[in-house]
Protein backbone atom coordinates (compact mmCIF):
# COMPACT_ATOMS: atom_id res chain seq x y z
CA UNK A 1 0.00 0.00 0.00
CA UNK A 2 1.30 3.48 -0.56
CA UNK A 3 2.61 6.09 2.14
CA UNK A 4 -0.72 8.46 2.39
CA UNK A 5 1.48 11.23 1.68
CA UNK A 6 3.09 9.64 -1.66
CA UNK A 7 1.80 11.50 -4.22
CA UNK A 8 -0.29 9.96 -7.14
CA UNK A 9 1.61 9.36 -10.47
CA UNK A 10 -0.63 7.04 -13.14
CA UNK A 11 0.68 7.18 -16.61
CA UNK A 12 -0.69 6.50 -20.32
CA UNK A 13 1.54 4.59 -21.93
CA UNK A 14 0.36 3.91 -25.56
CA UNK A 15 2.33 2.20 -28.31
CA UNK A 16 2.24 4.53 -31.22
CA UNK A 17 1.35 1.64 -34.29
CA UNK A 18 -2.08 3.04 -35.15
CA UNK A 19 -5.14 5.34 -34.58
CA UNK A 20 -6.13 6.19 -31.08
CA UNK A 21 -8.59 3.47 -30.40
CA UNK A 22 -11.69 3.59 -28.21
CA UNK A 23 -10.31 1.19 -25.70
CA UNK A 24 -7.27 3.27 -25.52
CA UNK A 25 -9.12 6.56 -25.32
CA UNK A 26 -11.52 4.74 -22.56
CA UNK A 27 -8.24 3.80 -20.26
CA UNK A 28 -6.66 6.89 -21.02
CA UNK A 29 -9.88 8.97 -19.63
CA UNK A 30 -9.76 6.61 -16.49
CA UNK A 31 -6.16 7.47 -15.63
CA UNK A 32 -7.30 10.65 -16.44
CA UNK A 33 -9.82 11.20 -14.42
CA UNK A 34 -8.26 9.07 -11.53
CA UNK A 35 -5.15 11.33 -11.48
CA UNK A 36 -7.54 14.22 -11.18
CA UNK A 37 -9.41 13.12 -8.91
CA UNK A 38 -6.77 12.48 -6.54
CA UNK A 39 -4.75 15.58 -6.81
CA UNK A 40 -2.01 13.17 -8.61
CA UNK A 41 -0.21 13.86 -11.89
CA UNK A 42 -1.04 11.24 -15.46
CA UNK A 43 1.92 11.25 -17.55
CA UNK A 44 2.29 10.43 -21.05
CA UNK A 45 4.61 8.01 -22.17
CA UNK A 46 5.33 6.66 -25.69
CA UNK A 47 6.25 2.82 -25.80
CA UNK A 48 7.94 2.75 -29.12
CA UNK A 49 10.15 -0.38 -28.48
CA UNK A 50 8.61 -1.90 -31.47
CA UNK A 51 10.53 0.16 -34.03
CA UNK A 52 9.25 -1.34 -36.98
CA UNK A 53 5.72 -0.98 -36.17
CA UNK A 54 6.17 2.40 -34.82
CA UNK A 55 5.12 5.71 -36.85
CA UNK A 56 5.11 9.65 -36.48
CA UNK A 57 1.54 9.53 -38.00
CA UNK A 58 0.42 7.34 -35.22
CA UNK A 59 2.00 9.18 -31.89
CA UNK A 60 0.26 12.35 -33.55
CA UNK A 61 -3.15 10.68 -34.64
CA UNK A 62 -3.06 9.75 -30.39
CA UNK A 63 -1.79 12.86 -28.87
CA UNK A 64 -4.47 14.69 -30.80
CA UNK A 65 -6.93 12.32 -30.21
CA UNK A 66 -6.63 13.05 -26.76
CA UNK A 67 -5.76 16.28 -26.69
CA UNK A 68 -9.25 16.85 -28.91
CA UNK A 69 -11.43 14.76 -25.82
CA UNK A 70 -9.91 16.82 -23.58
CA UNK A 71 -7.73 14.21 -21.63
CA UNK A 72 -4.31 16.30 -20.39
CA UNK A 73 -1.32 15.11 -19.40
CA UNK A 74 0.70 17.17 -16.95
CA UNK A 75 3.90 15.22 -17.47
CA UNK A 76 5.89 13.67 -20.95
CA UNK A 77 4.91 13.97 -24.30
CA UNK A 78 2.78 16.94 -24.65
CA UNK A 79 0.29 17.21 -27.65
CA UNK A 80 2.53 19.40 -29.60
CA UNK A 81 5.12 16.25 -29.00
CA UNK A 82 7.20 18.20 -26.62
CA UNK A 83 8.16 16.35 -23.80
CA UNK A 84 8.54 17.87 -20.04
CA UNK A 85 8.82 16.53 -16.66
CA UNK A 86 11.95 15.73 -14.85
CA UNK A 87 11.71 11.53 -15.37
CA UNK A 88 11.97 11.88 -18.76
CA UNK A 89 12.84 11.39 -21.76
CA UNK A 90 9.43 9.82 -21.96
CA UNK A 91 9.98 8.25 -25.25
CA UNK A 92 10.82 4.29 -24.64
CA UNK A 93 13.07 4.30 -27.88
CA UNK A 94 15.41 7.47 -25.92
CA UNK A 95 16.04 5.61 -23.00
CA UNK A 96 18.09 2.78 -24.53
CA UNK A 97 21.18 3.87 -22.27
CA UNK A 98 19.16 3.42 -19.37
CA UNK A 99 17.85 0.24 -19.90
CA UNK A 100 21.14 -1.40 -20.67
CA UNK A 101 22.38 0.01 -17.13
CA UNK A 102 19.73 -2.37 -16.37
CA UNK A 103 20.24 -5.11 -17.60
CA UNK A 104 23.98 -5.12 -17.12
CA UNK A 105 23.16 -5.02 -13.45
CA UNK A 106 20.58 -8.15 -13.73
CA UNK A 107 23.65 -9.75 -16.08
CA UNK A 108 25.96 -8.84 -13.47
CA UNK A 109 24.45 -10.36 -10.40
CA UNK A 110 23.45 -13.66 -12.37
CA UNK A 111 19.75 -12.56 -12.34
CA UNK A 112 19.53 -12.77 -16.34
CA UNK A 113 21.45 -14.85 -18.55
CA UNK A 114 22.88 -15.24 -22.32
CA UNK A 115 20.87 -17.77 -24.13
CA UNK A 116 22.67 -19.12 -27.15
CA UNK A 117 19.50 -21.63 -28.34
CA UNK A 118 18.69 -21.57 -31.70
CA UNK A 119 14.88 -21.22 -33.14
CA UNK A 120 15.09 -24.49 -34.11
CA UNK A 121 15.88 -26.20 -31.18
CA UNK A 122 13.18 -24.11 -28.93
CA UNK A 123 10.91 -25.14 -31.40
CA UNK A 124 11.59 -28.70 -30.78
CA UNK A 125 11.17 -28.45 -27.51
CA UNK A 126 7.96 -26.90 -27.41
CA UNK A 127 6.86 -29.19 -29.82
CA UNK A 128 7.76 -31.84 -27.45
CA UNK A 129 6.40 -30.11 -24.24
CA UNK A 130 3.12 -29.99 -26.23
CA UNK A 131 2.69 -33.02 -27.25
CA UNK A 132 3.39 -33.98 -23.71
CA UNK A 133 0.86 -32.18 -22.70
CA UNK A 134 2.72 -29.27 -20.79
CA UNK A 135 2.27 -25.85 -21.20
CA UNK A 136 5.52 -24.98 -23.24
CA UNK A 137 8.33 -23.18 -21.73
CA UNK A 138 11.96 -22.21 -22.01
CA UNK A 139 13.89 -25.44 -20.12
CA UNK A 140 16.97 -23.65 -18.94
CA UNK A 141 19.66 -24.94 -21.26
CA UNK A 142 21.67 -21.92 -20.90
CA UNK A 143 20.54 -20.57 -17.33
CA UNK A 144 24.06 -22.05 -15.75
CA UNK A 145 26.80 -21.12 -19.02
CA UNK A 146 29.69 -20.42 -17.42
CA UNK A 147 31.36 -16.40 -18.34
CA UNK A 148 34.13 -18.21 -21.02
CA UNK A 149 31.53 -20.25 -22.95
CA UNK A 150 29.55 -17.12 -23.57
CA UNK A 151 32.68 -15.07 -24.30
CA UNK A 152 33.23 -18.00 -26.86
CA UNK A 153 30.05 -17.70 -28.22
CA UNK A 154 29.76 -14.13 -28.60
CA UNK A 155 33.46 -15.01 -30.24
CA UNK A 156 31.80 -17.21 -32.74
CA UNK A 157 29.58 -13.94 -34.13
CA UNK A 158 26.50 -15.28 -31.94
CA UNK A 159 24.77 -12.69 -30.50
CA UNK A 160 22.01 -14.47 -28.34
CA UNK A 161 19.42 -13.06 -26.27
CA UNK A 162 18.86 -12.08 -22.61
CA UNK A 163 16.69 -14.09 -20.24
CA UNK A 164 15.45 -13.99 -16.53
CA UNK A 165 15.53 -16.38 -14.44
CA UNK A 166 12.27 -17.07 -13.01
CA UNK A 167 11.78 -18.30 -9.36
CA UNK A 168 9.14 -21.39 -8.69
CA UNK A 169 6.63 -20.77 -6.50
CA UNK A 170 3.51 -18.39 -6.30
CA UNK A 171 3.19 -14.90 -7.03
CA UNK A 172 0.15 -12.43 -6.12
CA UNK A 173 -0.89 -9.14 -6.05
CA UNK A 174 -3.49 -7.62 -5.56
CA UNK A 175 -5.47 -6.09 -8.15
CA UNK A 176 -7.63 -2.68 -7.32
CA UNK A 177 -10.41 -4.03 -9.54
CA UNK A 178 -10.01 -7.94 -10.17
CA UNK A 179 -9.10 -8.25 -6.40
CA UNK A 180 -6.41 -10.95 -5.70
CA UNK A 181 -4.77 -12.78 -8.17
CA UNK A 182 -2.12 -15.78 -8.37
CA UNK A 183 0.00 -16.57 -10.68
CA UNK A 184 2.28 -20.21 -10.90
CA UNK A 185 5.36 -18.68 -11.82
CA UNK A 186 7.04 -22.42 -12.68
CA UNK A 187 4.62 -21.74 -15.93
CA UNK A 188 6.76 -18.83 -17.08
CA UNK A 189 10.20 -20.13 -17.57
CA UNK A 190 13.26 -17.95 -18.06
CA UNK A 191 11.91 -15.30 -20.07
CA UNK A 192 13.90 -13.45 -22.98
CA UNK A 193 13.76 -9.73 -21.81
CA UNK A 194 16.16 -8.50 -24.79
CA UNK A 195 16.90 -9.24 -27.89
CA UNK A 196 20.35 -7.60 -26.72
CA UNK A 197 21.83 -5.01 -24.32
CA UNK A 198 20.67 -2.52 -26.63
CA UNK A 199 17.49 -3.73 -27.47
CA UNK A 200 15.11 -4.64 -24.41
CA UNK A 201 11.80 -5.97 -24.92
CA UNK A 202 8.21 -4.65 -24.06
CA UNK A 203 7.65 -6.06 -20.08
CA UNK A 204 11.25 -5.08 -19.35
CA UNK A 205 11.18 -1.70 -20.23
CA UNK A 206 7.59 -0.88 -18.57
CA UNK A 207 9.07 -1.93 -15.54
CA UNK A 208 12.13 0.06 -15.47
CA UNK A 209 9.61 2.61 -16.68
CA UNK A 210 7.07 2.29 -13.84
CA UNK A 211 9.68 2.15 -11.59
CA UNK A 212 11.77 5.06 -12.26
CA UNK A 213 8.89 7.45 -13.20
CA UNK A 214 7.75 6.59 -9.86
CA UNK A 215 4.58 5.39 -11.22
CA UNK A 216 2.19 4.73 -8.28
CA UNK A 217 -0.44 2.75 -9.96
CA UNK A 218 -1.20 1.32 -13.54
CA UNK A 219 -3.99 1.45 -14.85
CA UNK A 220 -4.27 -0.53 -18.08
CA UNK A 221 -6.53 -2.52 -20.14
CA UNK A 222 -7.31 -6.41 -18.95
CA UNK A 223 -5.59 -7.67 -22.22
CA UNK A 224 -1.85 -6.74 -20.17
CA UNK A 225 -3.31 -9.06 -16.97
CA UNK A 226 -0.65 -12.09 -18.07
CA UNK A 227 1.94 -9.33 -18.12
CA UNK A 228 1.73 -8.55 -15.01
CA UNK A 229 3.66 -11.31 -13.45
CA UNK A 230 6.14 -10.95 -15.84
CA UNK A 231 6.66 -7.55 -14.63
CA UNK A 232 6.53 -8.35 -11.16
CA UNK A 233 9.25 -10.89 -11.35
CA UNK A 234 11.34 -8.32 -13.37
CA UNK A 235 10.98 -5.96 -10.81
CA UNK A 236 11.99 -7.96 -7.76
CA UNK A 237 15.09 -9.28 -9.15
CA UNK A 238 15.60 -5.48 -9.90
CA UNK A 239 14.89 -4.59 -6.43
CA UNK A 240 12.53 -2.32 -7.95
CA UNK A 241 8.93 -1.89 -5.68
CA UNK A 242 5.83 -2.38 -7.85
CA UNK A 243 3.32 0.10 -8.45
CA UNK A 244 -0.74 -1.04 -7.66
CA UNK A 245 -2.23 -2.23 -10.77
CA UNK A 246 -5.64 -2.01 -11.92
CA UNK A 247 -6.49 -3.85 -15.02
CA UNK A 248 -9.90 -2.10 -16.60
CA UNK A 249 -12.08 -4.50 -18.79
CA UNK A 250 -12.07 -5.02 -22.19
CA UNK A 251 -14.68 -3.53 -24.42
CA UNK A 252 -16.65 -5.53 -25.97
CA UNK A 253 -18.88 -5.84 -28.92
CA UNK A 254 -22.58 -5.06 -28.33
CA UNK A 255 -23.53 -8.21 -28.45
CA UNK A 256 -20.94 -9.77 -26.21
CA UNK A 257 -19.77 -11.67 -27.77
CA UNK A 258 -15.98 -10.93 -28.49
CA UNK A 259 -13.98 -8.46 -28.71
CA UNK A 260 -15.64 -5.10 -30.32
CA UNK A 261 -14.45 -4.36 -33.64
CA UNK A 262 -15.36 -2.66 -36.51
CA UNK A 263 -18.62 -4.35 -37.05
CA UNK A 264 -20.05 -2.88 -34.25
CA UNK A 265 -18.87 0.99 -35.28
CA UNK A 266 -15.45 2.23 -36.04
CA UNK A 267 -12.88 1.50 -33.73
CA UNK A 268 -10.72 4.95 -34.15
CA UNK A 269 -11.28 8.17 -31.87
CA UNK A 270 -10.42 10.42 -35.35
CA UNK A 271 -13.74 8.44 -36.90
CA UNK A 272 -16.06 9.59 -34.40
CA UNK A 273 -14.73 13.26 -34.10
CA UNK A 274 -15.13 13.01 -38.19
CA UNK A 275 -18.38 12.38 -38.22
CA UNK A 276 -19.09 14.81 -35.77
CA UNK A 277 -19.84 13.10 -32.02
CA UNK A 278 -18.80 15.42 -29.44
CA UNK A 279 -16.04 15.28 -27.58
CA UNK A 280 -17.80 15.81 -24.50
CA UNK A 281 -20.50 13.29 -25.59
CA UNK A 282 -17.60 10.78 -26.29
CA UNK A 283 -15.90 11.41 -22.94
CA UNK A 284 -19.68 10.76 -21.46
CA UNK A 285 -19.92 7.80 -23.51
CA UNK A 286 -16.59 6.59 -22.69
CA UNK A 287 -16.45 6.69 -19.05
CA UNK A 288 -19.65 4.24 -19.06
CA UNK A 289 -17.94 1.48 -20.21
CA UNK A 290 -16.79 -0.05 -17.29
CA UNK A 291 -17.87 2.56 -14.88
CA UNK A 292 -20.75 3.70 -13.06
CA UNK A 293 -20.82 6.20 -10.23
CA UNK A 294 -22.38 4.54 -7.20
CA UNK A 295 -26.12 6.06 -6.67
CA UNK A 296 -25.42 7.93 -3.30
CA UNK A 297 -22.45 9.45 -4.38
CA UNK A 298 -23.49 13.41 -4.86
CA UNK A 299 -23.22 15.22 -7.94
CA UNK A 300 -22.18 19.10 -8.92
CA UNK A 301 -25.98 19.74 -7.68
CA UNK A 302 -25.33 18.27 -4.27
CA UNK A 303 -27.81 15.75 -4.65
CA UNK A 304 -27.36 11.90 -4.97
CA UNK A 305 -26.40 10.75 -8.41
CA UNK A 306 -29.35 8.17 -8.75
CA UNK A 307 -29.16 6.16 -12.04
CA UNK A 308 -27.92 9.74 -13.85
CA UNK A 309 -25.83 8.80 -16.51
CA UNK A 310 -25.16 12.55 -17.92
CA UNK A 311 -21.87 13.98 -16.51
CA UNK A 312 -19.77 16.76 -17.22
CA UNK A 313 -16.11 16.27 -16.83
CA UNK A 314 -15.86 18.44 -13.70
CA UNK A 315 -18.37 15.92 -11.86
CA UNK A 316 -16.49 12.94 -13.03
CA UNK A 317 -13.76 14.40 -11.79
CA UNK A 318 -15.53 14.11 -8.17
CA UNK A 319 -16.88 11.06 -8.79
CA UNK A 320 -14.47 8.52 -10.84
CA UNK A 321 -12.65 5.94 -8.62
CA UNK A 322 -10.92 2.43 -9.46
CA UNK A 323 -13.24 0.65 -6.31
CA UNK A 324 -16.24 1.44 -8.90
CA UNK A 325 -14.67 -0.23 -12.23
CA UNK A 326 -16.41 -3.53 -13.17
CA UNK A 327 -14.41 -6.66 -13.60
CA UNK A 328 -16.60 -7.52 -16.55
CA UNK A 329 -16.15 -6.76 -20.31
CA UNK A 330 -17.95 -3.67 -20.51
CA UNK A 331 -20.28 -3.84 -24.16
CA UNK A 332 -19.98 -1.08 -26.63
CA UNK A 333 -23.40 0.09 -27.93
CA UNK A 334 -23.08 2.66 -31.09
CA UNK A 335 -27.30 3.00 -30.31
CA UNK A 336 -26.76 4.18 -27.25
CA UNK A 337 -23.54 6.70 -28.00
CA UNK A 338 -26.33 7.93 -30.27
CA UNK A 339 -28.27 8.72 -28.42
CA UNK A 340 -25.74 10.11 -25.82
CA UNK A 341 -24.57 12.76 -28.89
CA UNK A 342 -28.08 13.72 -30.02
CA UNK A 343 -28.64 14.45 -25.76
CA UNK A 344 -25.30 16.71 -26.34
CA UNK A 345 -26.10 18.09 -29.70
CA UNK A 346 -29.73 19.13 -28.38
CA UNK A 347 -28.11 21.33 -25.22
CA UNK A 348 -25.93 23.32 -27.65
CA UNK A 349 -26.86 26.94 -28.43
CA UNK A 350 -27.58 27.03 -32.86
CA UNK A 351 -25.25 29.47 -33.02
CA UNK A 352 -22.56 27.55 -31.45
CA UNK A 353 -23.31 24.59 -33.47
CA UNK A 354 -23.05 26.69 -36.41
CA UNK A 355 -19.34 27.14 -35.46
CA UNK A 356 -18.52 23.55 -34.92
CA UNK A 357 -20.51 22.68 -38.38
CA UNK A 358 -18.02 25.37 -40.04
CA UNK A 359 -15.13 24.19 -37.88
CA UNK A 360 -15.35 20.36 -38.48
CA UNK A 361 -16.51 21.02 -42.37
CA UNK A 362 -19.51 18.96 -41.93
CA UNK A 363 -21.95 21.26 -44.22
CA UNK A 364 -21.30 21.98 -48.03
CA UNK A 365 -19.89 25.39 -48.52
CA UNK A 366 -22.83 27.06 -50.04
CA UNK A 367 -24.75 26.70 -46.80
CA UNK A 368 -22.72 29.01 -45.00
CA UNK A 369 -23.39 31.53 -47.31
CA UNK A 370 -26.95 31.88 -46.21
CA UNK A 371 -26.00 31.88 -42.44
CA UNK A 372 -29.10 33.23 -41.02
CA UNK A 373 -30.55 30.44 -42.65
CA UNK A 374 -28.20 27.70 -41.14
CA UNK A 375 -28.65 28.84 -37.83
CA UNK A 376 -32.67 28.78 -38.30
CA UNK A 377 -31.84 24.89 -39.55
CA UNK A 378 -30.14 23.94 -37.17
CA UNK A 379 -32.47 24.96 -34.11
CA UNK A 380 -34.98 22.28 -35.87
CA UNK A 381 -32.97 19.84 -36.84
CA UNK A 382 -31.03 19.77 -33.46
CA UNK A 383 -33.61 17.68 -31.91
CA UNK A 384 -32.87 14.68 -34.50
CA UNK A 385 -29.40 14.84 -34.95
CA UNK A 386 -27.34 11.30 -33.81
CA UNK A 387 -24.20 13.48 -35.13
CA UNK A 388 -23.13 16.70 -36.49
CA UNK A 389 -22.69 14.53 -39.98
CA UNK A 390 -25.88 13.91 -40.11
CA UNK A 391 -27.55 17.22 -40.70
CA UNK A 392 -26.02 17.39 -44.19
CA UNK A 393 -28.67 14.89 -45.36
CA UNK A 394 -30.89 15.51 -42.77
CA UNK A 395 -31.27 19.01 -44.05
CA UNK A 396 -30.24 19.87 -47.86
CA UNK A 397 -34.15 19.96 -48.24
CA UNK A 398 -34.36 22.99 -46.58
CA UNK A 399 -31.44 24.75 -48.97
CA UNK A 400 -32.73 22.74 -52.02
CA UNK A 401 -35.72 20.65 -51.93
CA UNK A 402 -35.12 17.26 -53.90
CA UNK A 403 -37.23 15.75 -56.52
CA UNK A 404 -40.03 13.97 -55.73
CA UNK A 405 -43.21 12.00 -56.69
CA UNK A 406 -46.09 14.47 -56.94
CA UNK A 407 -47.98 11.08 -55.49
CA UNK A 408 -46.23 10.98 -52.10
CA UNK A 409 -48.21 14.88 -51.92
CA UNK A 410 -51.32 12.89 -51.29
CA UNK A 411 -52.16 12.12 -47.80
CA UNK A 412 -52.55 8.24 -47.54
CA UNK A 413 -56.35 8.64 -46.39
CA UNK A 414 -57.30 11.22 -48.99
CA UNK A 415 -57.07 11.75 -52.97
CA UNK A 416 -54.83 13.86 -55.60
CA UNK A 417 -58.25 16.50 -55.41
CA UNK A 418 -58.43 16.78 -52.06
CA UNK A 419 -54.44 17.36 -51.65
CA UNK A 420 -55.08 19.87 -54.59
CA UNK A 421 -57.51 21.66 -52.34
CA UNK A 422 -56.07 21.54 -49.16
CA UNK A 423 -52.87 23.41 -50.88
CA UNK A 424 -54.69 25.62 -52.19
CA UNK A 425 -56.01 26.83 -48.67
CA UNK A 426 -52.61 26.00 -47.17
CA UNK A 427 -51.72 28.87 -50.00
CA UNK A 428 -54.23 31.39 -49.21
CA UNK A 429 -53.93 31.31 -45.17
CA UNK A 430 -49.38 31.42 -45.94
CA UNK A 431 -50.49 34.38 -47.24
CA UNK A 432 -52.59 36.11 -45.36
CA UNK A 433 -50.95 35.15 -42.20
CA UNK A 434 -54.05 33.51 -41.09
CA UNK A 435 -53.61 30.39 -38.18
CA UNK A 436 -52.82 27.40 -39.81
CA UNK A 437 -53.72 25.20 -37.00
CA UNK A 438 -57.36 26.58 -37.01
CA UNK A 439 -57.57 25.70 -40.22
CA UNK A 440 -56.09 22.04 -39.72
CA UNK A 441 -59.41 21.51 -36.91
CA UNK A 442 -61.49 22.59 -40.02
CA UNK A 443 -60.10 20.93 -42.77
CA UNK A 444 -58.25 17.73 -40.94
CA UNK A 445 -55.20 17.59 -40.15
CA UNK A 446 -53.76 14.70 -42.10
CA UNK A 447 -55.55 16.61 -45.06
CA UNK A 448 -54.07 19.51 -44.72
CA UNK A 449 -50.49 19.14 -43.09
CA UNK A 450 -49.37 16.12 -45.04
CA UNK A 451 -49.71 17.82 -48.43
CA UNK A 452 -48.17 20.93 -47.22
CA UNK A 453 -45.76 18.95 -45.35
CA UNK A 454 -44.30 17.27 -48.37
CA UNK A 455 -44.34 20.52 -50.61
CA UNK A 456 -41.98 22.45 -48.44
CA UNK A 457 -39.82 19.35 -47.87
CA UNK A 458 -40.04 16.75 -50.82
CA UNK A 459 -40.14 14.09 -47.84
CA UNK A 460 -41.69 11.71 -46.52
CA UNK A 461 -40.23 11.97 -43.21
CA UNK A 462 -39.32 15.47 -42.12
CA UNK A 463 -39.71 17.98 -39.84
CA UNK A 464 -43.57 19.59 -39.57
CA UNK A 465 -45.25 22.20 -41.81
CA UNK A 466 -44.89 25.00 -39.52
CA UNK A 467 -41.21 24.36 -38.40
CA UNK A 468 -40.26 24.34 -41.90
CA UNK A 469 -42.20 27.17 -42.70
CA UNK A 470 -40.71 29.32 -39.83
CA UNK A 471 -37.48 28.16 -41.20
CA UNK A 472 -37.65 28.69 -45.12
CA UNK A 473 -40.01 31.47 -45.13
CA UNK A 474 -42.95 32.64 -46.38
CA UNK A 475 -41.90 33.48 -50.08
CA UNK A 476 -39.55 29.88 -50.23
CA UNK A 477 -42.87 28.38 -49.10
CA UNK A 478 -45.50 29.86 -51.63
CA UNK A 479 -42.58 29.00 -54.48
CA UNK A 480 -42.85 26.05 -53.58
CA UNK A 481 -45.87 25.01 -53.00
CA UNK A 482 -46.88 26.61 -56.68
CA UNK A 483 -44.53 23.93 -57.94
CA UNK A 484 -46.12 21.07 -55.84
CA UNK A 485 -49.98 22.14 -57.24
CA UNK A 486 -48.21 21.76 -60.63
CA UNK A 487 -46.87 18.57 -59.97
CA UNK A 488 -50.79 17.73 -58.41
CA UNK A 489 -52.26 18.86 -61.56
CA UNK A 490 -50.12 16.15 -63.56
CA UNK A 491 -52.22 13.58 -61.64
CA UNK A 492 -55.83 15.53 -61.28
CA UNK A 493 -56.10 16.98 -64.45
CA UNK A 494 -58.39 14.34 -66.77
CA UNK A 495 -55.99 12.85 -69.42
CA UNK A 496 -56.78 13.41 -73.38
CA UNK A 497 -56.63 9.92 -74.53
CA UNK A 498 -57.88 11.51 -78.17
CA UNK A 499 -53.92 12.23 -78.41
N1 LIG B 1 2.03 0.00 -24.60
C1 LIG B 1 0.98 -0.82 -24.12
C2 LIG B 1 -0.21 -0.75 -25.04
O1 LIG B 1 -0.31 0.15 -25.83
C3 LIG B 1 0.49 -0.42 -22.74
C4 LIG B 1 1.30 -1.02 -21.71
C5 LIG B 1 0.90 -0.70 -20.29
O2 LIG B 1 -0.03 0.10 -20.05
O3 LIG B 1 1.55 -1.23 -19.43
O4 LIG B 1 -1.03 -1.64 -24.99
Amino acid sequence: MMAKDKQIRVRMAPSPTGNLHIGTARTGLFNFLFARRHRGIVLLRIEDTDAARSTAESEENILNGFARLGITFDEGVMSDGSEKGEYGPYRQSARTDLYERYLQQLLDEHKAYYCFCSKEVLDAQRESQQAAGQSPRYVGTCRSLAKDQVEAFQKEGKRGVIRIKVPDGKRKFMDLVRGEVEFELGLLGDMVIAKSLRAPLYNFVVVVDDFTMEISHVIRGDDHINNTPKQLVIADALGFSSPAYAHVPVILSATGKGKMSKRDGGTAIEEYLAAGYLPEALVNFLVLLGWHPGPEQLGLDGSPVGDREFFVVEELVTLFDLDRVQKGGARFSLDKLNHFNNQYIRRLEPSYIVKLLIDGDFVPQEWLEHRALLERVVAVEQERLATLGDLRTEASFFFEIPPYDPRLLVWKKSDALSAEENLQAAREAIKAGADMMALAGERGRGDLLWPLRVALSGLEHSPGPLEILTVIGKDEALVRIDSALDKLSSLTTPQNFSQ
